[in-house]
């Protein structure tokens, strides 16, 4: 069993897309976050806004599915 490093858990926080800091929240609303920390919304989208690569959104609760996997840009989208 290997201990994941340091820096890690942190980096797979999805990290807001406003002020770049892991404090998204999920919302009472299904695919809808809010940034404690900027108090913005964003709502997850199930097309990439940098690459229009459409992705399959499995789970909406691990930070992995934020994530495009083809460009690994953020699929939040400011609301
Ligand atoms: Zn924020
Ligand atoms: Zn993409």
């Amino acid at each position: 069993m290997t201990e994941p490093a340091k820096g890690e858990s942190i980096l797979r926080r999805a990290a807001c897309p406003g002020c770049g800091e892991p404090w998204l929240r999920p919302t009472q609303l299904p695919g809808r976050f809010r940034c404690v920390y900027c108090l913005r919304r964003f709502e997850l989208v199930s097309q990439c806004p940098n690459c229009g690569e459409h992705q399959t959104i499995a789970r909406m609760s691990t930070t992995e599915d934020m994530t495009c996997q083809t460009c690994g840009d953020s699929m939040l989208r400011p609301v």
